[in-house]
């Protein structure tokens, strides 16, 4: 038994190194591909109830020549652990805010990774990519997960109040998934709360699910705060969420993330057919 103890720890190890080797490459061809161009924003439509284009979510979309499509969720990790994160982030938001000059009235949310949030300079930083992108605070929503929301020091709420006094909003994403009571939110300043997809899959299996996400919306929107069902992949969970009292919709049914020239004709057809 001490034997094979010793075996399994040695075979952790070996796994443990070769994960850490692998994400050593990983960011190193990263860190390559911002300055190769590998790296597009695709962009995902968030409706209001009645269809209308409201938002777009911009989401990072990594095409490396010899490794094929790379999953945020796996590089943007590896991006937080390192300082290429704020690097990273800051490119985000320029593309995006960019981009976004070709969506007016548009709302365009970008996703903001809690590390960028520990830096002193981050409020300095938006306000400088608003000002060369000459884009109206107003129409920005930085997306924050609820669970860095969650573990925000006096610092990072600090931080989070300057950037919506410049007239940003903030939005928590995938809410519901760091659940530890509601008191956090009296104190945080935020708009939005994004409740999250594991949710909106569970809606119509039970009245429990069902009730949740009701329960979740009406404490949202007593706080007057808005309340966007994620992921919706059905006509049933669009109606299920929409009864639930959510507001804003975002989902495969309704749209996937698309490249930016096909977001832009979406809109300028949408701004055609209200004319
Ligand atoms: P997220 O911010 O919660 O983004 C939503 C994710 O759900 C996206 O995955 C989107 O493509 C996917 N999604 C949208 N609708 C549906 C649906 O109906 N069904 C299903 N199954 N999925 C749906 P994606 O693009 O792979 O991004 C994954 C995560 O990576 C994002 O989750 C976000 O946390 C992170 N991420 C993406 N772009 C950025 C970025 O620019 N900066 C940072 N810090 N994180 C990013
Ligand atoms: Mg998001
Ligand atoms: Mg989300
Ligand atoms: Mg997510």
């Amino acid at each position: 038994a001490k034997k094979a103890g010793r075996n399994k720890t040695c075979v952790f190890d070996a796994e443990m190194l070769s994960e850490l080797k692998h994400r050593r490459l990983i960011e190193r061809e990263l860190r390559a591909a911002i300055l190769l161009n590998e790296l597009d924003l695709h962009y995902q439509p968030i409706q209001g109830p009645d269809g209308h284009l409201v938002a777009v979510e911009a989401l990072l979309r990594w095409q490396s020549p010899s490794r094929g499509n790379i999953s945020p969720a796996r590089f943007i990790p590896i991006a937080e652990s390192t300082a290429l994160i704020d690097q990273l982030g800051e490119w985000v938001l320029r593309r995006a805010l960019t981009d976004a000059g070709d969506l007016p009235n548009a709302s365009v949310s970008v996703n903001v990774s809690a590390n960028q949030l520990t830096r002193d300079d981050v409020v300095d930083m938006v306000a400088r990519v608003l000002e060369e992108t000459d884009f109206p605070p107003s129409r920005l929503v930085l997306e924050l997960t609820e669970s860095a929301a969650i573990n925000a020091t006096p610092d990072i709420c600090r931080r989070l109040q300057s950037l919506r006094d410049m007239g940003i909003r903030i939005a928590l994403d995938d809410f519901g998934t760091g659940f530890c009571g509601f008191d956090y939110l009296r104190h945080l300043p935020v708009d939005t709360i994004k409740i999250d997809r594991s949710y909106i899959a569970r809606l119509g299996d039970s009245e429990t699910d069902n009730v949740f996400v009701s329960a979740l919306a009406s404490l949202a929107s007593a706080m007057r705060l808005n309340v966007v069902a994620e992921g919706i992949e059905t006509e049933k969970q669009m109606l299920l969420a929409r009864a639930a009292g959510c507001n804003l919709f975002q989902g495969y049914h309704l749209a996937r993330p698309m490249p930016k020239a096909d977001i832009v004709r979406m809109h300028d057809h949408a701004l055609r057919k209200c004319a």
